[in-house]
């Protein structure tokens, strides 16, 4: 049983680590893929580095400053998360993991393919996740867009509910293997009346749907927080000003929650987080 989970190695989950270590207890972060911060070719605002500093060094210091004072780190991707009696079971590409508390540090990166019609049918049929949305498709069709890990992760929780689940790879190659129906034919649009009804692929093939879910890339903060019954608001998660969700024990900073998108405010947010999951740790708040 370790105390402290946190998902993301970026600004505000390496920050709030630093806090959670410091005052002793065991912390892991877990982190997959890339954080926003190495798209970042050169960070001029952030405050202490006289010429600035390129986004990924300050990405790969980070990591190393938090190894450095012994706080395990290890890259492993997230797939998904549940409540357990104790805490929480975090589920990883290798391993999975108890912990007592959980901070939510993975950045936002709802990957929106695309694709004409995904907007315009999001909630009408599309959908980003499938253990919130996937008992509206019993015994009906259903399409996974992506091809990862997460995907697959998405069609086998759909794969107990509805008929049919193809994964549509949208023309990307499939990088794992599974068992069920795969297309890689690129989409050329979703289309419907008052929800989704087909897919048209580019060869002008088309599928009869009842839902499309989109799985692509890694699974992303919200996706995790919706899962397990944290409020979100437009894929942001929703937290208190001690960056408290409404479950209990679990803890979101960073661009996770949304709002100023800038390394200054992760930073803060992990601190603030760190604090309020050393308080529940120590039983000091519910
Ligand atoms: C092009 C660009 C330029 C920018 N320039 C600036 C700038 O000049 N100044 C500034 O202040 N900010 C800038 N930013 C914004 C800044 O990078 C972000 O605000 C900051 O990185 C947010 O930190 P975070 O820790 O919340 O998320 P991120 O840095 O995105 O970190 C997210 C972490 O979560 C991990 N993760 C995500 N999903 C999973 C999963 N399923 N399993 C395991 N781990 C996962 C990732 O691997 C990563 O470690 C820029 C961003 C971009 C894209």
């Amino acid at each position: 049983m370790i105390d402290l989970i946190i998902i993301g190695a970026g600004p505000a989950g390496i920050s709030a680590s630093l806090y959670v270590k410091r005052s002793n207890y065991n912390v892991l972060v877990l982190y997959n893929g890339e954080s926003s911060l190495e798209k970042a070719e050169k960070i001029d605002n952030y405050y202490g580095f006289e010429n600035g500093i390129s986004g990924s060094d300050l990405y790969n210091t980070g990591i190393k400053q938090a190894e450095n004072i012994g706080v395990k780190v290890k890259k492993e991707e997230v797939l998904h998360i549940e409540q357990s009696s104790n805490g929480f079971e975090v589920t990883t590409t290798e391993n999975k993991y108890e912990s007592k508390a959980l901070i939510i540090a993975t950045g936002n990166k709802k990957i929106r393919p695309n694709i004409k019609g995904i907007q315009e049918f999001e909630g009408k049929g599309v959908s980003y996740c499938a253990i919130c949305d996937g008992f509206f498709y019993r015994n009906k069709n259903v399409v996974v867009i992506g091809n990862g890990k997460f995907a697959i992760n998405e069609a086998n929780i759909l794969k107990k509910i509805a008929q049919n689940v193809t994964i549509l790879t949208n023309g990307l190659q499939v990088t794992e293997n599974n068992n069920f129906n795969t297309n890689t034919n690129k989409i050329k649009e979703i289309k419907g009346g008052l929800r989704v009804q087909e897919i048209v692929f580019e060869d002008n093939s088309t599928l009869e749907v009842d839902g499309v879910f989109v799985a692509l890339g890694e699974a992303g903060g919200a996706d995790f927080a919706k899962k397990i019954g944290v409020l979100t608001n437009n894929d942001s998660i929703v937290v208190d000003d001690k960056m408290k969700t409404n479950v209990k024990g679990l803890f979101a900073c960073g661009n996770a929650n949304g709002g100023l998108l800038q390394v200054s405010k992760a930073v803060y947010e992990g601190a603030v987080a760190a604090l309020s999951a050393i308080n529940y740790l120590k039983g000091e708040i519910k």
